[in-house]
């Protein structure tokens, strides 16, 4: 990695720029646009927070990360090379092997030299006089790009319960989004685990195993669908590379972009008895596949959904031997109210002798003692409190950051009830601003929609330059079309269901955060269309100039 010792103080007068481009971080969506944006013969600089490449999958380390989609499309597709180069060793490659899979991209692409880590970003202001940004760094350095694109993440702002006596805990306290990567030793401890989202629902079997009681504290039940976890050897990937354009195709054309195909049928097309033989069958695959391979309309259909949901608790009631845990631990909201965890033996855990699960949905948590956790009438003795709370998702890494458009409008103003976008690109007023991974793009496999997003702002660009334009910016009617278009999208789909049960793909998840539709779920495949309408046409739905 450069020093990059040569960025300008904040006193300069100077205009020029330093880079073509300023990328904020260096994780999935920061390394595939530093790549994109090479490859259209621009300079670039991602600059990063934390001390290494990786974004989510640096700080979330915690024991049980891993991916929850497959490995072989939960990866790059823009290079050969690459695709051809990498073996996963599993179907969900675990935290390290992910982070050390991006290393391998940021290292053969020569990617650090074009990289600034442990750097804080206080602010980027558009400079209407010379049309740049300036970003202005912790510490009172500025640099100046002609774009800005922002690889934020949609899961990367913590969000922990505010409990006010948290610093009178005697024992020790971690968040699994910002877990420590010497690790936590549990052996002999009594741990209580916040959080039932797919991060606590991938952590609490491994601290099970060496804990000496883990107490998991339950607000809303998740639906776990079963991982099925699985090595890939030699054969499994001679089986991939047969045809990996072919599977990359399946995920820019289905709507989760994951590489399967539909069922081709929905529940009422069969009788009762099909009906529970294609569950069982899809249960035995796992996944989400389970969601898409069983029937078409499990998403769209209350009916179909209720019939899967019924399942599904007997499923838990099967493999949770006691009966009282198992009924806490059934769910009775729809599935895909909220974006089911994939379980690695979740259910199992709570046959354990050391594993006891806390129902707070009527009860809730209200503060941190010194010796544990209380709620209004009980209270929880634990040497080790690990909050695995989720995150203030979507927009929340947005309005951290002061990002200042035309007439010195903050984004966190322009958003503050919710997020404004056209296509999920781009903002009204923040000329020259690219979100390559942002609100308003699909709830579907992120490395697939990144992929196309940066592709898209790719084409802008090289647009823009091809014409002798310098700015390009999202058109206000376009904007607001598209916004309108969020909840209209949603409400055709069982998601809209997540309002009532704290589902942070609409902020609900967040006391206080305005209830709003955050991402587009009209379809990944659909999206990529709208991306590329959008393109081919020549951008109608933005002012270049
Ligand atoms: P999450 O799904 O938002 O879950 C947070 C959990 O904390 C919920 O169970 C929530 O309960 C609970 N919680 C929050 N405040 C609480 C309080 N005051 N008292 C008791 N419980 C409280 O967060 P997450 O598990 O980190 O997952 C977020 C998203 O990250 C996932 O949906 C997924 O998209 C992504 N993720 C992906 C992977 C992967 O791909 N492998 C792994 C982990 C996470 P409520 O449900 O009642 O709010």
């Amino acid at each position: 990695m450069s020093d990059h010792s040569d960025v300008r103080t904040a006193a300069t007068s100077d205009t020029a720029v330093d880079f073509d481009a300023i990328i904020v971080g260096a994780g999935f969506a920061g390394i595939r646009t530093l790549y994109e944006l090479r490859e259209r013969g621009l300079t670039a600089l991602v600059i990063e927070a934390a001390s290494d490449i990786g974004g989510t999958w640096f700080w979330n380390r915690y024991p049980g990360a891993r991916t929850d989609s497959e490995a072989w499309v939960y990866a790059y597709c823009f290079s050969k090379d690459l695709m051809n180069e990498w073996n996963w060793s599993e179907r969900y490659p675990s935290q390290p092997e992910v982070e050390r899979y991006l290393r391998l991209v940021v290292d053969k692409f020569d990617m650090r030299k074009d990289m600034m880590l442990n750097t804080h970003i206080e602010s980027a202001v558009f400079d209407e006089g010379s049309e740049t940004w300036v970003v202005s760094i912790e510490g009172g350095a500025q640099i100046r790009s002609r774009f800005i694109v922002t690889g934020l993440g949609h899961l990367s702002k913590p969000y922990r319960p505010p409990f006010p006596s948290l610093e009178s805990f005697r024992g020790e306290w971690y968040q699994t989004s910002r877990y420590p990567s010497e690790g936590v030793d549990f052996t002999g401890k009594r741990v209580a685990v916040i959080g039932t989202g797919a991060t606590g629902v991938q952590l609490t079997p491994l601290v099970a195993e060496t804990a000496a009681h883990v107490t998991v504290f339950q607000r809303t039940p998740n639906w776990v669908l079963p991982a099925r976890n699985h090595p890939l050897d030699d054969a499994a990937w001679r089986e991939i590379r047969a045809d990996y354009d072919g599977i990359w195709q399946k995920v820019f054309s289905q709507n989760f972009a994951l590489p399967y195909g539909s069922a081709h049928r929905v529940a009422a097309d069969v009788s009762a008895q099909e009906q529970q033989a294609i569950l069982e069958h899809g249960y035995e695959i796992g996944h989400f596949q389970f969601l898409f391979e069983t029937f078409d309309d499990i998403l769209t259909d209350e009916t179909t959904n209720e019939l899967v949901c019924d399942f599904l608790r007997s499923k838990i009631r099967e493999t949770v031997k006691d009966p009282a845990t198992a009924e806490i631990l059934c769910p009775k909201y729809p599935l895909l109210a909220k974006r089911p965890p994939l379980g690695h033996f979740y259910y199992e855990a709570f046959n354990r002798d050391n594993v006891s699960l806390v129902d707070v949905s009527d009860n809730p948590l209200v503060d941190v003692t010194e010796g544990g956790l209380r709620t209004a009438d009980a209270e929880y003795e634990a040497d080790i409190i690990v909050f695995a709370t989720g995150f203030d998702a979507v927009t929340g890494a947005y309005l951290t950051l002061d990002i200042v458009g035309r007439d010195g409008v903050h984004l966190h103003d322009k958003w503050k009830d919710g997020p404004r976008t056209n296509l999920g690109e781009m903002v009204d007023g923040f000329p020259n601003l690219f979100l390559a991974s942002g609100p308003h793009q699909p709830f579907a496999n992120i490395p697939a929609v990144i992929d196309r997003s940066v592709r898209w702002i790719g084409r802008a660009i090289t647009q823009l330059l091809e014409d002798k334009q310098t700015i390009i910016e999202a058109d206000v009617d376009a904007v607001d079309k598209w916004t309108d278009l969020m909840p209209e999208l949603l409400a055709r789909t069982i998601f809209a269901k997540g309002m009532g049960v704290h589902a942070w793909h609409l902020g609900s998840n967040i006391p206080g955060k305005p209830v709003v539709v955050m991402a587009y779920h009209g379809g990944a495949n659909n999206y990529f269309a709208a991306l590329d309408d959008e393109a081919e046409a020549g951008f109608p739905g933005f002012i270049r100039r």
